[in-house]
């Protein structure tokens, strides 16, 4: 199958892009110790799990639908987190998980006689310092519902517990900066960390990005875990998945107003979302900054504002032609909706051998079954 053959608008995974993320996870995990679980909130296509599971120790989830997918599709360690838990939740949860981190003392309180005996218990911290760039994403922010604040910790917990989990870090490409976070949860919260078996400390460290210091974090994280005595653990997302996936789309039409807008069939609202959620501006692989020729890539959903991105390029474009959406994978196809009744992207993955194979394809019936299946008699 060529490229050219498939329709767009459609994912494309790189196997081999994907792999390059992961050497480097493997070689944080062989100088730390650390073990890594995928959060599948950020990706959770898994039709290409059996590339990521001999990389990684298994998967966390943030509601009770992705441990039962990490469980049934992944396998390894199955860590299960929500803000809120049903008991219902509880339940269901806890015959798939191997640790339980329930987000309050509360909730804590309320469920842990449905846990014990299952699963390792444990309790997201606050620890009331973070790093990320918007307030949205910011686990710190003023009035944060995000784990217990220092002040608020009832240290008996620590006896009937065995682990905490915190996360506090978006994209953070600072690996001084996650030392600096790493020293004040040791000097806050150290005494406590002394009597668990393992603490979690979440997702957000950019440890794949070109130029990290893989070797300064994985030797800070390995200091940490012996001063504790804890099973240290990382939650990355973004950091596994990032720059693996092209978005593929086709320019439909050219319209003007002040400025050239191409209208390409995608929607950022409906297959990109966190380009308008977190106002980030997509980036094109056929774009080029000194080109002649600028251009809005324009969504053709009916949003007034839902634009890719503005870029230029050094020829006009042309209908019918393609733009790769560079790194479209993490908090994307989590994301996809059906706004608009526009067509859904197809999932690609292209092997280490070149192969191209399809893991997933969409159509009206699809569409038609998530709005109604039945209708009132
Ligand atoms: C979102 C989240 C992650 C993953 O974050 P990335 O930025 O994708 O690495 C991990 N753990 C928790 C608790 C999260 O909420």
């Amino acid at each position: 199958m060529q490229n050219s053959e498939l329709k767009t608008p459609y994912f494309m995974i790189d196997e081999s892009k994907l792999i390059h993320n992961l050497e480097i996870a493997k070689k944080l995990k062989e100088i730390s110790g650390v073990k890594l679980v995928l959060a599948l909130k950020c990706f959770s296509t898994w039709g290409v799990f059996d590339i990521i599971k001999p990389y990684l120790d298994g998967t966390t989830s943030s509601g009770p639908f992705e441990v039962q997918l990490g469980y049934e599709t992944f396998g390894g360690e199955t860590h299960a987190y929500s803000v809120g838990y049903s008991e219902d939740d509880v339940k269901a949860v806890v015959e798939q998980c191997d640790k339980m981190i329930f987000n309050s003392q509360n909730q804590l309180a309320a469920y842990r006689h449905l846990v014990e005996g299952k699963a390792s218990l444990g309790l997201r911290l606050n620890p009331g310092v973070s790093y990320a760039g918007q307030d949205l994403a910011n686990p710190a922010r003023k009035f944060s519902r995000l784990g217990v604040q220092a002040g608020h910790i009832d240290p008996a917990v620590f006896d009937t517990i065995e682990g905490v989990m915190f996360h506090m870090n978006c994209e953070n490409k600072d690996v001084d900066a996650f030392i600096g976070l790493l020293d004040d949860i040791s000097a806050n919260f150290g005494e406590y960390l002394d009597r668990l078996q393992w603490v979690s400390l979440g997702g957000g460290v950019f440890f794949t990005w070109p130029g990290y210091d893989v070797e300064k974090l994985g030797c800070a994280l390995k200091l940490f875990s012996e001063k504790h005595g804890v099973q240290l653990y990382l939650e990355p997302g973004e950091a596994i998945i990032t720059q693996t996936t092209d978005l593929v789309v086709t320019v439909v039409d050219i319209v003007e107003n002040e400025m050239k807008t191409a209208i390409v069939d995608s929607a950022t609202e409906a297959h990109r979302l966190d380009t308008l959620i977190y106002d980030e501006p997509a980036s094109i692989a056929e774009a080029d900054e000194q080109g002649r020729h600028e251009y809005v890539i324009g969504s053709c959903s009916c949003l007034a504002g839902d634009q890719f991105c503005v870029a230029r390029f050094e020829k006009p474009l042309q209908q019918g032609q393609r733009l790769h959406i560079m790194d479209s994978a993490g908090y994307t196809m989590v994301k996809l909706n059906w706004f608009n009744g526009l067509r859904m992207p197809s999932v690609y993955c292209r092997r280490s051998t070149g192969d191209i194979e399809l893991l997933n394809e969409f159509d009206y019936s699809d569409f038609k079954r998530s709005l109604s299946q039945w209708s009132v008699s």
